[in-house]
C-alpha cells in the first residue's frame, strides 16, 4: 500500500506546460510568531482586486505547507517576472516593528528545503531566488547586491542557502 501524496506535494510534481526559470522565495512580512494562512493572504490579495492569491505554496510558522494559486497558471508575486516562475512565500519576515528578520521557524525551514527540493525536481532548469534577487542590477557588475535591492524579501539570502537544492551533496 502507498500513501496518498500530501496534497502540496501532488501539486509541487504536478507537469504543466508553462516553462518554468525560477522559483522565487518570499516572506509574508508579518511579525515573527503571527500566523498566517493561504486563506488569509488570498484574502488581502482578492481585496487588491486580484484573481487569487498571487502565491503558489505557502509555509506556515509550523511547517505546514499550503497550496495557493495552482501553479500551471503564473502567479503574482514578482512584477515583471510572473509568466515563468513559481512563487513561494514562508509567513513571517519581519520583527515586531516591521523591520525585516529572518524568522523562518526550524519547521519552516525543513519545509521549504523539502518543498523546493520538489520543486527542483519538477523543473530541473529552474533557479532557485529570493525575491529581492529579482532587483536590477543597475550598475551591470553581474550581480544584485543590497544597494539595489528594490525590497528586503525574502529576508535572508535564499540565492546562496538554495543553490545546491536538488543537486548530489
Ligand atoms: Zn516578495
Amino acid at each position: 500500500m502507498t500513501t496518498p501524496l500530501a496534497p502540496w506535494r501532488a501539486a509541487a510534481r504536478a507537469p504543466i506546460t508553462r516553462s518554468i526559470s525560477s522559483i522565487a522565495v518570499h516572506c509574508t512580512a508579518t511579525p515573527a510568531g503571527r500566523a498566517v494562512s493561504a486563506a488569509q493572504i488570498r484574502g488581502w490579495h482578492l481585496a487588491k482586486g486580484w484573481k487569487d492569491i498571487g502565491y503558489h505554496f505557502v509555509v506556515g510558522l509550523d511547517g505546514t505547507i499550503e497550496v495557493g494559486r495552482p501553479k500551471a497558471q503564473p502567479g503574482a508575486h514578482v512584477e515583471g517576472f510572473n509568466a515563468h516562475s513559481i512563487g513561494v512565500v514562508y509567513v513571517g519576515g519581519t520583527d515586531a516593528a516591521g523591520k525585516p528578520l529572518d524568522t523562518r521557524t526550524p519547521a519552516q525551514k525543513a519545509a521549504l528545503l523539502d518543498l523546493l527540493a520538489e520543486l527542483k525536481g519538477a523543473h530541473p532548469a529552474a533557479v532557485i531566488k529570493g525575491h529581492r534577487d529579482y532587483s536590477p542590477d543597475r550598475n551591470r557588475d553581474g550581480q544584485i547586491t543590497p544597494n539595489e535591492w528594490l525590497k528586503a524579501c525574502p529576508c535572508f539570502d535564499a540565492l546562496t542557502e538554495y543553490a545546491r537544492v536538488g543537486r548530489p551533496a
